[in-house]
């Protein structure tokens, strides 16, 4: 991001794939000034550390778009309550660094430990394991800035609560989580090489872990890589279908593994395994565009087979493609509402032209299945088809009504998916 307070021309998302469309940028440093800034905008979307790939964040040529990495960062830990006090902004490598250092933890992360918790949760986004909820069902309360500019906290004994975690940014701003802890935990994590897909039992092998990622370029029938996170408090699961990786690898086939989390079963604290990727080592942008879609997990053997059926098509476009688990949530607007999921991900190569209509292609393959978008990352079916997908969102419509009457916190994104 290049903006500039007053400027909006050149922000851009961390991919640098979406120019912002914002009259202005601002990133105020006080509460107050945010508040002040909300109530006399008429249009406002917030930024967190802009990891996502479509307009979900963009307020539009008459909003403002507002940072939140200006304000003060809060991480306060309870160690009697195990809980943590975040402010919105805050990146989990920074969260994970400060809750670590009270011998507590998170049950789980997303492969990049460098994304906003408040962006993170905003979208559903999640890490990997069968019983691993999505990053939100950490969060017990929701601190807000309303369009009028009042704070207004949501926890977890509010009816309104299941809404208010994963909003798409559509109810406020988010200035502070309250997250649930667990002791501080060991993983260890190992590599495993080319897994067929024929005869492949993927619940056996979803289960094999804590957290369990497959890794595929779609090049063969079958997956390159399984990386499997094993918590060092639970026993070994044996992975009798493929070989131990001798070195470290990268997910994407050819890139160095030097910015890649421990492997080779050396075990280490929890937040220095669980993302794929160091926290250390700080991505500027990256060369490429992501997908990803929630299916019932019931459904993992047909859903892949349905994409190896376009495997030449898929391949022509892609980095890396990584599946894994997620285990029901009760967030109204979250992909893995009421389903334990299999996420289907897919890294692209940066060619927006020749991406998109793979991805129409893909969205086909696997309409059958009910495949939910995540909200962070680009997908083109039909917004009619979406709303189709999420049972309480007349829910979430009323409660942003509620939160928001005239719509300030909506955008182009919020609007085809809540207007009726
Ligand atoms: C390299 C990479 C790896 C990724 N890995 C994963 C992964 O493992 N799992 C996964 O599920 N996803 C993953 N993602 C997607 C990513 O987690 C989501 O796009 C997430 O929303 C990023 O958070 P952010 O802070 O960058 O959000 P932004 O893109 O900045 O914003 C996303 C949404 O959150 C809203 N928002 C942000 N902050 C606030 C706030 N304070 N108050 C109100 N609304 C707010 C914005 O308005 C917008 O609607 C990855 C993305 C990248 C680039």
């Amino acid at each position: 991001m290049t903006g500039t307070a007053g400027t909006a021309g050149t922000v851009t998302n961390w991919a640098r794939t979406i120019t912002y469309t914002a009259r202005e940028f601002h990133r105020p440093r006080t509460p107050d000034a945010l508040a002040a800034l909300v109530a006399n905008s008429p249009r406002v979307r917030v930024l967190g550390s802009g990891h996502s790939f479509n307009r979900i964040a963009d307020p539009g040529p008459d909003g403002v778009l507002l940072s939140t990495a200006g304000l003060p960062s809060v991480t306060d830990v309870d160690t009697a309550a195990r809980t943590v006090r975040v402010s919105g902004g805050v990146r989990y490598a920074e969260l994970a660094r400060a809750v670590h250092a009270h011998g507590l933890a998170l049950p789980n992360m997303a492969s990049l430990p460098h994304i906003s918790v408040a962006g993170s949760v905003a979208t559903g986004t999640h890490g990997s394991g069968v019983t691993n909820r999505p990053l939100a069902s950490a969060v017990r309360e929701v601190e807000l800035v309303r369009a009028d500019g009042a704070a207004v906290t949501i926890g977890r004994d509010d009816p309104r609560f299941d809404g208010a975690v994963t909003s798409l940014g559509a109810l406020g701003v988010v200035t502070a989580l309250t997250l649930d802890l667990e002791p501080a935990y060991g993983v260890e994590q190992r590599v495993f090489t080319e897994l067929p897909l024929a005869g492949l039992d993927f619940a056996a092998v979803a289960a094999a872990g804590y957290s369990v990622s497959l890794f595929t370029d779609w090049r063969e029938p079958g997956f390159r890589q399984v990386w499997v996170k094993r918590r060092t408090d639970e026993a070994a699961v044996p992975f009798p279908w493929a070989s131990p990786a001798t070195t470290a690898l990268h997910p994407v086939p050819g890139m160095p593994a030097t910015h890649c989390t421990g492997q080779l079963g050396v075990p280490g604290p929890w937040h220095e395994r669980l993302p794929h990727f160091r926290a250390e080592f700080t991505p500027s942008n990256g060369e490429e565009i992501q997908s990803e879609y929630l299916l019932p997990r019931s459904k993992a053997m047909e859903a892949l087979y349905a994409i190896d059926g376009i495997r030449s098509t898929v391949s022509g476009v892609l980095q890396t493609c990584e599946v894994r688990t997620i285990a029901a949530d009760t967030q109204w607007l979250s992909p893995a509402h009421g389903r334990d999921s299999v996420a289907l991900h897919f890294t692209w190569v940066p060619d927006e032209a020749a991406v998109l209509p793979v991805v129409r292609r893909l969205e086909e393959a696997l309409e059958p299945f009910g495949p939910r978008p995540h909200w962070g990352k680009v997908y083109e079916m039909p917004s009619t088809v979406v709303r189709g997908l999420y049972a309480r969102l007349p829910d979430f419509r009323a409660l942003a009504r509620s939160l928001d009457p005239a719509g300030k916190f909506t955008n182009a994104f919020v609007r085809e998916l809540l207007d009726e």
